[in-house]
């Protein structure tokens, strides 16, 4: 319990030193706690806000999220990441349509895929 200021008086008005000096260090600890509890939940509130304001934005194109920035589309971003940690994990690579997430190693083809098709002593082809 966070010691009151009556209490303390009570103790300056005795002349009792040392109880007052426990007193104060009790104050400075319970300070300490609530600015550490202070920090935690503005950290908890940036990331939550972060997330209203991705999820105002992310729009869902199967097979991946992209974001709306003001009608200019970005993106791809990893479907998985985003619905399992909220989290927008830009896709890699994207030649044919064919997207890497390097967070979770999953794996897209996009609706502009075209199948690899190959022929006889020859490497496959788009
Ligand atoms: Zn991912």
């Amino acid at each position: 319990m966070i010691p009151g200021h009556s209490d303390i008086m009570d103790l300056v008005k005795k002349g009792a030193t040392l109880e007052v000096q426990e007193k104060i260090l009790e104050l400075r600890e319970a300070a300490l706690r609530a600015q550490e509890e202070n920090l935690e939940l503005k950290t908890k509130l940036a990331h939550l806000e972060e997330m209203l304001l991705l999820k105002n934005k992310a729009i869902w194109k199967k097979p991946s999220y992209w974001l709306d920035n003001d009608g200019v589309m970005d993106g791809p971003f990893c479907q998985k990441c985003y619905d399992s940690l909220q989290k927008l994990i830009r896709l890699q690579d994207g030649k044919n349509d064919c997207w890497n997430c390097r967070e979770c190693k999953s794996h897209y083809t996009g609706p502009n895929y075209v199948e690899p098709r190959f022929e006889r002593g020859r490497d496959a082809f788009y």
